[in-house]
């Protein structure tokens, strides 16, 4: 399928914008095996259109701007004019444009209406991010695509794109990847720089949730997506603990099942968040026996033997409370491993010394306590949701370390 993208307007023309939208469309089709065969750049008057029309010859044809409300947009009406095409005004988009206009307190001005015109047998592409929405439709046995020009509405809608086209053209798309803990996206990004370029035939999508960082791998070509993955593998090994199916807490339970361990949790800020989490797992009864949630200074002196002397001397945020807590909690429990968690999850209670998200984590391993800070972003429910996927991820690092050694001195 032979492709081509027509960029419009003035200002790519006259060198005032960089045409960076065929960058990203191009590369776009390409992670779905579409090459394009040629790219113009043309001026936003009707005869122009005419005549680009009258000369591409490619099946799947690309046109980016002029989809405004104003007199100079012209790209719908010149291609459903081109096309011969009969329209109707879709009172969907119009009230989906009203409503765009309401959420900044504005009223839609009548300008806006030819922006619902559209062909009859034609796939609307959503735009949240404007008032233009794209559009998709064939005629003359060609694929048309019209987008818009800014590239932050036209970005959001390459997938819906790719997915049409892959659907109407019958590519067989292949999609896997990982999932990591432990990063941010924005270092994420900045490690990535290169990475994109080095895999072309690859759509390579980051999906950051809290505290997690999903990145999807999409390709028509099965060879490239298992070289991108490869090469995306032995850069982060680090922080991917798994593949789209698996969740952080599974993977510990699978750790813990795999070493027979039994583990138990000693809770204050996450208030028994991270023996749920774990207790979610089906086969978790296996390695869970018992959690304690001391929420008050009596509950942890009852249930965990902390001493008053480390509460009134350092407070319970603090890295001793935290070592106390699990090495009580393995002295009442006999758990292989254990994991303590006191912090400041807010609104309130914070201080300059001690600031909301503070949190101090123990870890009792092999006869050994551990102790480790970390300081979350975000409100009560993020801070305490933090701290438990920080927990886990501690976990699987200590568990992954024994299984290693473990099979390095069986082999
Ligand atoms: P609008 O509603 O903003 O008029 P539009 O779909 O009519 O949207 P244009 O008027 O062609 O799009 O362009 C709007 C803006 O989008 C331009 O000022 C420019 O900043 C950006 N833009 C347009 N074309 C491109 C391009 N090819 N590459 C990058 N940016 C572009
Ligand atoms: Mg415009």
């Amino acid at each position: 399928m032979k492709t081509a993208i027509i960029t419009v307007g003035k200002e790519v023309l006259t060198g005032k914008t960089i045409n960076t939208n065929l960058m990203h469309i191009a590369s776009s089709l390409q992670s779905i095996g579409i090459d394009v065969n040629r790219s113009f750049v043309i001026d936003d008057i009707k005869e122009e259109y005419n005549k680009i029309l009258e000369f591409v010859d490619e099946d799947i044809i690309f046109f980016t701007g002029g989809l405004g409300p104003t007199i100079d947009d012209i790209t719908r009406e010149s291609t459903f004019d081109y096309f011969k095409m009969e329209t109707f005004l879709d009172q969907d988009i119009v009230d989906s444009i009203k409503h765009y206009f309401e959420r900044m307190n504005m009223k839609m001005k009548d300008t806006n209406l030819k922006q619902a015109i559209r062909p009859l047998y034609s796939t609307v592409l959503i735009n949240n991010e404007g008032t233009a929405p794209g559009l998709y439709f064939e005629v003359n046995n060609k694929h048309i695509v019209l987008l818009p020009g800014p590239p932050s509405e036209l970005k959001p809608m390459l997938p819906t794109v790719l997915e049409i086209l892959t659907k109407k053209l019958d590519i067989k798309l292949y999609s896997e990847g990982f999932k990591l803990v432990g990063t941010g996206e924005s270092y994420m990004e900045d490690k990535l720089k290169g990475f994109y370029e080095r895999h072309p035939n690859v759509n390579i999508a980051p999906y950051a949730g809290l505290g997690e960082i999903k990145y999807i791998f999409t390709s028509s070509n099965k060879h490239d997506l298992e070289n991108c993955k490869k090469a995306f593998y032995s850069k982060f090994s680090d922080f991917i603990y798994g593949n789209l199916n698996d969740s952080l807490e599974g993977v510990v339970v699978r750790l813990l099942n795999d070493l027979n361990y039994k583990i138990s949790f000693a809770e204050s800020c996450s208030g028994g968040l991270l023996s749920g989490k774990l207790l979610n797992v089906s086969g978790s009864s296996s390695v869970y026996d018992e959690g304690f949630v001391t929420y008050s200074n009596e509950s942890k002196i009852k249930h965990l033997n902390v001493s008053q002397k480390v509460l009134d001397t350092f407070g319970a945020v603090s890295n001793e409370c935290a070592y106390q807590m699990v090495e009580g909690l393995h002295k009442n429990t006999s758990c292989d491993i254990g994991i303590s968690i006191t912090g400041i999850a807010g609104p309130t209670g914070g201080t300059e010394e001690k600031p909301v998200g503070l949190v101090y984590f123990g870890m009792y391993h092999n006869n050994k306590v551990t102790t480790h800070k970390f300081v979350f972003n975000g409100d009560r429910d993020k801070v305490r949701n933090r701290s438990v996927i920080y927990a886990l991820n501690l976990l699987r690092g200590e568990l992954l370390d024994v299984k290693n050694n473990n099979k390095s001195t069986t082999t």
